[in-house]
């Protein structure tokens, strides 16, 4: 393998432009950027992103207030927290941790967002927006792959890319930012026939299926390149005192790394940019609403 695309390391540049326009601007705008998460009850992978992501915003001065609302709270009491976020105006962005508890209407909730404040770009409107081409806050984890690829030199035009998945979150999102570079883009799913002669005929293989080491050897042709999206945390060992656990993605890491020309790890690839165009996004819609031309539009797909 060539390349490792880095997503650690990217993200932390980022983040200290990110804290170098804040630092700077915010004397201008008269305050700093403001990030509202709500979670609503205990799903422990969320306990976790949220907290990553709310280190992530101090680390480059973003204010971010974090609103944990039971599980047992009414539709009601989540529409209403929404409601107000959105007439904040030291609140730029408002992102709803996913997935919720069984039950709530995912959609119903996303749609109430200010879609200004949508920094995960999830909004109908702001989907409506990528399909035509026009601005807006952008899908953080595709938007953060375009990034990746756009930072280590890969040219997408022309070049024929398989993505793997087609959820609202990944896949859709990605086809569409892929094909807006001149990608040609095919979208494979669980219900695709001959996965691996339809992988092997890709120059770029994005892998969002959430299916643990689902893609190997026989996926990829030599040179390929690879961004897996997926991330599992799988039990290695058990005893009676400890579990032990290890990352992984959608690849079979190990086995493709000697076919391909480049690669994300994982952990360390997807992830920390998905995070870091969070903080983009904030970024982003913070100056939109304090009327500062945007310093960042050259990261948004
Ligand atoms: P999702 O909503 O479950 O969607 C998975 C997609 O993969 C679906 O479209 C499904 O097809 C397709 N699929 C499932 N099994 C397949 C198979 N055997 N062959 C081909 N396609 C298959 O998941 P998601 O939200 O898009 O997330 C995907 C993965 O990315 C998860 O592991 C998630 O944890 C990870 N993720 C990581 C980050 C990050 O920051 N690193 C961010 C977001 C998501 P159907 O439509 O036919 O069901």
């Amino acid at each position: 393998m060539e390349i490792i695309l880095d997503g650690k390391k990217l993200a932390a540049e980022l983040e200290i432009r990110l804290k170098q326009d804040i630092d700077h601007l915010s004397i201008i705008a008269g305050r700093r950027p403001g990030l509202a998460v709500i979670r609503v009850g205990e799903d422990p992978a969320s306990g976790v992103y949220v907290s990553n992501k709310e280190k992530a915003c101090k680390r480059v001065g973003i204010d971010s207030s974090i609103f944990h609302l039971k599980e047992d709270s009414s539709f009601d009491d989540i529409l209403g927290t929404v409601a107000s976020l959105n007439n904040d105006l030291n609140v730029d962005g408002i992102l709803l941790q996913l997935p919720l508890p069984n039950g709530f209407d995912e959609t119903r909730l996303l749609k109430a967002i200010d879609p200004e404040k949508d920094v995960d770009g999830l909004h109908t409107i702001n989907l409506g927006r990528l399909i035509k081409g026009e601005a807006g806050p952008r899908s953080c984890t595709p938007a953060g792959i375009m990034a990746l690829l756009r930072y280590n030199n890969i040219d997408l035009e022309g070049k024929r890319v398989v993505v793997i998945g087609r959820s609202i979150l990944v896949g859709k999102p990605m086809a569409l930012m892929l094909q807006a570079a001149n990608a040609t883009v095919t979208v494979a799913h669980s219900k695709t026939l001959n996965l691996a002669e339809l992988t092997n005929q890709a120059d770029l293989l994005v892998v969002a299926a959430g299916k643990p080491n689902l893609i190997g050897c026989e996926h990829v042709s030599p040179g390929c390149i690879v961004v897996d999206v997926g991330i599992h945390r799988i039990q290695t060992s058990t005893n009676l005192i400890e579990s032990k656990f290890k990352l992984c993605g959608d690849v079979r890491a190990k086995e493709v790394a000697s076919k391909v020309r480049a690669m994300t790890p994982v952990p360390g690839g997807v992830g920390p940019m998905t995070v870091a165009m969070l903080l983009v996004n904030t970024v982003n819609r913070w100056q939109f609403h304090c009327g500062l031309s945007s310093t960042v539009s050259d990261l948004l797909p």
